[in-house]
C-alpha cells in the first residue's frame, strides 16, 4: 500500500544536511531554559521529539545582545562562556539523530525591558515602553551581534541558525515604512530599509562558511497599515537569497495586528497560499506555518506546491510523537493541537512555564513519571469528560487495569459541545484521541448509564477517580423557569431553533461561546468558502493591493440580536485567554452581539428580559434567555461512596466547579492517574 503521505516523507538536501523528512519544528518560547537545570531540560524536551524523527527543530528565540533580550531575564548569546550550555541542547538532538537549528531574535521595539531600541522612536501599540532610535554605529554594531551570535551558535554545534525577520521584531520593524522613519542609508527607500536584513545574512554567511543552515523567517504578511508591500517582499527575497540563505521560514502577521492568525477560530492552513506565491519567486526551499495540526493538512500543503517543508509548532507541544505516529500511517494516536493557546501562549505571555492543555507533560519531560506501576491496581474512572479520559489513560498507561464510566452514550463530556461552537471543531480530534489510546490500552468501557455507588462497590475496585463534571448553576432571578429560559446545556446538547432576539445570562468562556454559536451564519460549504468568508471579514487583500496585506473588510451578517450580560464591570470574557479573548471579542462585535456590562436581573417573563444597568430599568424584548451563570460540581457519588464507607480521589469540575477549565481539568487527570 502506498503511503499516506508521500510528500511529507520525501527527504530533502539542504546543502550538505540530508533530512529524511519535510517536517520542522517551529520556534517556540517555552521559559524551560530559565528553570532551574534549565537547558538540561529543553535538551531532554528536543530530544524527545527528534527521536520521534522531527527532520529539523529551531529553538525559541535568543538575544544577540543586551538591547536585544525579550525581557530582562532572558537569555543571550554574546559570550564564548555561554556556548557550554548551548552544548547541551545540541548533544542531546544530535544524540537522538535529530538537527537543530537556534533562532535569533532581536524584538526591537517589543522588547519588555527599558534597553529596548528601533529604527525609529515609536511605541508599538502593545507595549507601553517607547523604543529609543539606534545611532548608525549601533546598527553596525548590531549587525556584528548577529553574525557573533551566530558564531557562538555553531561553536555550540548548532546545524544553523534561523534569523527572525517577522512578527513585527526589530528586522521588520526596519522593513516596514510605518516603523521605519528613518532618513539615513537605513530607511526611506525599499533598498535602504531592507538594507539591515541583507546586511545580516551577508556578513553572517561569510562568517559561518558554506555549510551552515542559515535560515530566514521573512514576514509574508505583515498585516498592519504601513507595513511592506509585497514587491517589497519579493524584492527582500531575491536579495536574502542571493546574500546566502539556505531556505526561507514563513511568518504570517505582527503581533500588534489585529488580525488572528494562529487562533482556533482560523481556517486549518489559512496562510499556505501566501508562501506558495512567494515560492514561485525564489529558487530556494520555503516552509509554511501557522495553523497546520494534522499530517493531512501538512501533506495538501506540499501536494499543492504551497512549500518545500511545513513547520509547526504547538501540535510537538500536543504530541511529540507526532512525526512517528504519522509516518507509520497512525494519525488516530495523534494528540492533536486544537489551536486553544490556553496552557502555551496564555501562560508564556504571563511569563509562566509553557506546557499544553491536552498533554500537560509537554515542557515537564523530566520530571513526569511514566514507567510502570509496581502493583497493578483495578481502577474505577467515573466520568467520560477531558478528567475522566485524561485520569483514565494516564493509569492505563502505567499497566492498571481500568474501567471508565460515562453516563452518557458517548465519551467527551463538555469537549462534544465545544467542538460545536464555530471554530472549535478541532476539540473533537482531543475525544478521538483519547478514544483511541484508552481502546488501545484494552480500558473497559461502560456508556449509557450513571454508574451508582453500588456497582462500584460491588466490583471490590483498588482505587476510584470521581470525574462527574459539572452542572449548569442556577442562578436566583424571578422567572428563571420561564419556557423562554433555556441553559447552556440543553442549547449545545440539543440544539433547538431558537427566536431572532436572544439574552444571554453569564460573559464568560461559555456565555462568549454560546454568544459566537447563535451569531454565526450557517457553516461555510467547503473550506475554499470557509477561507474566502475569513479573508474578507477580517480584511485581509490577498491580492496585495495595498501594503501590508489590508482591505476594508466585509460586514459580518447579523443573524439576530444578541445581549451578552454579565453582572460585573468591563468587558466579556475575563479569564477566558490571554491572547485569543481579543479576538473572540471582535468577532462578536463584527456579528452585532450587545455588551451589557453591570447589569441586574431583574425578571423573566413573556415580554423578555427585565434588568437594571446604571439606575436605569430596561425591558430586553427577547423569545430565548440563555443561562450561562457558571457551574456547580455535579459529585453526588463521592457522598454515596462515603456513607458505604468507600474512598476515592476527586477532580476537574466534580472537585472545584468555580475554578472549573479544561487545563485544570486535563492536568488533574493525568496527575492522579499516573499517582495511583
Ligand atoms: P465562568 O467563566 O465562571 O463564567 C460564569 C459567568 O456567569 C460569569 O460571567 C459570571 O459573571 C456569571 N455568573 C456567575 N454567577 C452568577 C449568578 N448567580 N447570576 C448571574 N450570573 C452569574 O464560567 P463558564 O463560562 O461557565 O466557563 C466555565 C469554565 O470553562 C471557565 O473556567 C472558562 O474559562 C472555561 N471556558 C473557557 C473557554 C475559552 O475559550 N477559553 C471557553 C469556554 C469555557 P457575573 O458574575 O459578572 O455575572
Ligand atoms: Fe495546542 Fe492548546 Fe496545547 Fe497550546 S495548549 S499546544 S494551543 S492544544
Amino acid at each position: 500500500m502506498s503511503h499516506p503521505y508521500p510528500h511529507l516523507f520525501q527527504p530533502l538536501d539542504l546543502g550538505s544536511t540530508h533530512l529524511p523528512n519535510r517536517i520542522v519544528m517551529g520556534s517556540m518560547h517555552t521559559l524551560l531554559e530559565e528553570t532551574d537545570d534549565g537547558f538540561n531540560k529543553t535538551g531532554a524536551f528536543f530530544a524527545e521529539r527528534a527521536r520521534n524523527g522531527v527532520a529539523l527543530m529551531v529553538t525559541g528565540g535568543v538575544g544577540p545582545n543586551q538591547q536585544g533580550r525579550l525581557a530582562d531575564d532572558e537569555h543571550t548569546l554574546e559570550h564564548p562562556d555561554q556556548v557550554p550550555n548551548h552544548q547541551l541542547i545540541t548533544k542531546a538532538v544530535h544524540d537522538a539523530g535529530g538537527k537543530i537549528l537556534m533562532q535569533i531574535l532581536h524584538p526591537g521595539r517589543y522588547g519588555q525591558h527599558d534597553k529596548l531600541v528601533a529604527p525609529s522612536a515609536i511605541r508599538a501599540p502593545i507595549n507601553k515602553r517607547v523604543p529609543r532610535e539606534l545611532a548608525s554605529n549601533e546598527i553596525e554594531q548590531t549587525i556584528e551581534d548577529f553574525v557573533n551570535c551566530s558564531l557562538l551558535a555553531q561553536q555550540a554545534k548548532y546545524d544553523g541558525v534561523e534569523i527572525m525577520g517577522s512578527e513585527g521584531y526589530l528586522i521588520n520593524q526596519f522593513l516596514a515604512p510605518c516603523t521605519n522613519k528613518r532618513s539615513d542609508q537605513w530607511g526611506g527607500s525599499a533598498e535602504n530599509r531592507m538594507r539591515l536584513a541583507i546586511e545580516i545574512i551577508t556578513r553572517t554567511r561569510a562568517a559561518v562558511g558554506e555549510d551552515f543552515i542559515l535560515m530566514y523567517r521573512i514576514s509574508l504578511l505583515d498585516l498592519v497599515e504601513g507595513g511592506s508591500s509585497w514587491a517589497d517582499t519579493v524584492a527582500l527575497a531575491q536579495a536574502l537569497e542571493k546574500a546566502g540563505v539556505t531556505i526561507f521560514n514563513s511568518g504570517i502577521g505582527w503581533h500588534e495586528s489585529r488580525i488572528p492568525t494562529i487562533a482556533h477560530s482560523v481556517p486549518a492552513a489559512a496562510w499556505t497560499w501566501a508562501s506558495g506565491k512567494l515560492r514561485r519567486e525564489i529558487s530556494i526551499p520555503i516552509i509554511a506555518t501557522n495553523r497546520i495540526n494534522t499530517p493531512e493538512q501538512g501533506e495538501t500543503v506540499l501536494a499543492n506546491g504551497d512549500a518545500d517543508m511545513v513547520s509547526m509548532a504547538r501540535p510537538f507541544l500536543a504530541d511529540p510523537a507526532f512525526v512517528s505516529k504519522a509516518q507509520n500511517n497512525q494519525a488516530d494516536a495523534i494528540n492533536t493541537c486544537i489551536g486553544c493557546n490556553q496552557a502555551c501562549l496564555d501562560l508564556i505571555f504571563r511569563h509562566q512555564l509553557c506546557s499544553c492543555m491536552v498533554n500537560p507533560r509537554a515542557c515537564r519531560e523530566t520530571e513526569i513519571d511514566l514507567s510502570p506501576a509496581a502493583i497493578p491496581k483495578k481502577v474505577a474512572v467515573v466520568g467520560g469528560g477531558p478528567a475522566g479520559l485524561s485520569c483514565a489513560l494516564s493509569a492505563a498507561e502505567r499497566g492498571h487495569e481500568v474501567t471508565l464510566y460515562e453516563a452518557a452514550d458517548r465519551l467527551g463530556g463538555q469537549f462534544n459541545m465545544a467542538a460545536i461552537i464555530p471554530g472549535k471543531s478541532d476539540y473533537a480530534h482531543t475525544v478521538r484521541y483519547f478514544s483511541h489510546q484508552l481502546e488501545q490500552l484494552n480500558v473497559t468501557l461502560s456508556l449509557g448509564a450513571p454508574v451508582t455507588a453500588e456497582e462500584l462497590q460491588q466490583q471490590h475496585f483498588d482505587e476510584i477517580v470521581i470525574a462527574t463534571g459539572v452542572t449548569p448553576r442556577t442562578p436566583e432571578i424571578p422567572g428563571l423557569d420561564h419556557p423562554k429560559v433555556i441553559n447552556y446545556q440543553q442549547l449545545l446538547q440539543q440544539q433547538p431553533v431558537l427566536g431572532k432576539r436572544i439574552a444571554i445570562i453569564g460573559a464568560g468562556g461559555i456565555g462568549m461561546d454560546v454568544a459566537e454559536y447563535l451569531a454565526a451564519p450557517a457553516e461555510p460549504v467547503d473550506s475554499t468558502e470557509s477561507l474566502r468568508s475569513f479573508m474578507d471579514y477580517w480584511g485581509v487583500d490577498q491580492n496585495f493591493s495595498n501594503p501590508g496585506a489590508l482591505k476594508e473588510p466585509t460586514p459580518m451578517p447579523e443573524q439576530r440580536a444578541i445581549f451578552l450580560c454579565q453582572r460585573q464591570p468591563g468587558l466579556p470574557g475575563k479569564g477566558v485567554g490571554l491572547t485569543t479573548a481579543w479576538a473572540h471579542r471582535l468577532t462578536l462585535q463584527k456579528r452585532g452581539v450587545q455588551f451589557l456590562a453591570e447589569v441586574e436581573y431583574l425578571k423573566i417573563d413573556d415580554q423578555g428580559l427585565t434588568i437594571r444597568v446604571d439606575g436605569q430599568q430596561q425591558l430586553l424584548e427577547v423569545d430565548h434567555v440563555v443561562n450561562c451563570a457558571g457551574q456547580e460540581s455535579r459529585n453526588d457519588l463521592v457522598n454515596e461512596l462515603a456513607a458505604l464507607r468507600i474512598n476515592c480521589h476527586t477532580i476537574g469540575g466534580a472537585k472545584d466547579a468555580d475554578k472549573l477549565n479544561a487545563v485544570r481539568a486535563i492536568r488533574e487527570g493525568s496527575e492522579v492517574g499516573l499517582a495511583l
